[in-house]
């Protein structure tokens, strides 16, 4: 059994990680919560537990319907309202889970004795793998689904700052120049997607192999629920990844990755922090151990 870490096991207590471009606040521990905060984009990553920091988010996915995740989704959306929030928040959601999720609302809502006559569903935008949909208050981000492999439906999502480049027969154009292509309608910029970071949520580890783009990420948050030799095929039977499958991923991929950093979460809480840290240690290759984070 485990037993309670105070720091590691309590999911109010938030870790702070801070990147180049943003800061990724948030918990994730298997089984008890899972949520991820991006202020600079204002943007998360599930809702498993909504502490008061996640209540100005404007965007919200979901990966999958676990109350680990998804627990707190519709507590977000009532502590806004309670705080006099005008804005709606949006919920970005898979579209094979927004039936079910807005029956599950509406019962919450019946539940919490709401009038019929009251009962709004909040923005539930559906979302497909493969297609960039632009945040609604963020027209620079765009959101990109894919599926990943679970116990049950789950997606992971990159997001992707959209720009326009110049392109590259204009790159030695003045800027006389460029205003004169302009007047003519000329098309000199091309689009350009950066991927920011991308997200997996609960996955088997071989959708890192099968989703490879996720390495072309400044940033990579994916979860190890499992450490230790021995533990693969539980791992496997429970839709989660184990450390030799993240170690498999950096050995194959190796200087093809473009990560700036691989974030890992939602270890399982029988684990102590420093099981953790040591695991990874002796286990991640060298070349990849600065990149490589314990989000604990
Ligand atoms: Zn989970
Ligand atoms: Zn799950």
């Amino acid at each position: 059994m485990p037993t309670e870490n105070r720091g590691l096991h309590n999911a109010l207590r938030q870790v702070h990680l801070k990147t180049e471009r943003f800061n990724l606040n948030g918990f994730a521990i298997s089984g008890l919560a899972s949520y991820l905060q991006v202020p600079e984009f204002d943007f998360g990553v599930d809702m498993g537990e909504c502490p008061i920091s996640a209540v100005s988010l404007n965007h919200i996915f979901l990966t999958h319907a676990h109350g680990d995740h998804s627990r707190c989704l519709m507590r977000h959306h009532s502590l806004r309202k309670m705080m006099g929030i005008p804005k709606p928040s949006v919920y970005y959601i898979p579209e094979n889970l927004v039936e079910n999720a807005a029956n599950w609302i509406h019962a919450e809502a019946m539940f919490e004795g709401v009038p019929e006559y009251r009962f709004q569903l909040p923005k539930i935008v559906p979302v497909s793998p493969h297609k960039k949909i632009p945040l609604e208050y963020r027209k620079d981000l765009m959101i990109e689904a894919f599926p990943v492999k679970h116990a049950i439906p789950a997606m992971g999502c990159t997001l992707y700052l959209h720009k326009h480049k110049l392109k590259d027969e204009y790159l030695r154009c003045d800027t006389a120049e460029i205003i004169a292509l302009r007047k003519e309608k000329v098309e000199i910029t091309r689009e350009v997607f950066e991927p920011l970071v991308s997200f997996m949520g609960d996955t088997l580890g071989e959708s890192l192999l099968e989703q490879k783009h996720v390495w072309n990420s400044e940033i990579l948050v994916t979860e190890c629920t499992f450490l230790d030799e021995g533990e693969e095929e539980m791992a496997n039977k429970k839709g989660h990844t184990h450390l030799s499958q993240i170690v498999q991923c950096l050995n194959e991929f190796g200087s093809e990755i473009q990560c700036k950093k691989i974030v890992l979460n939602h270890f399982s809480m029988k684990y102590s922090e420093k099981h953790i840290q040591e695991t990874l240690e002796k286990n991640i290759p060298e070349a990849f151990r600065d990149k490589v984070i314990a989000f604990i």
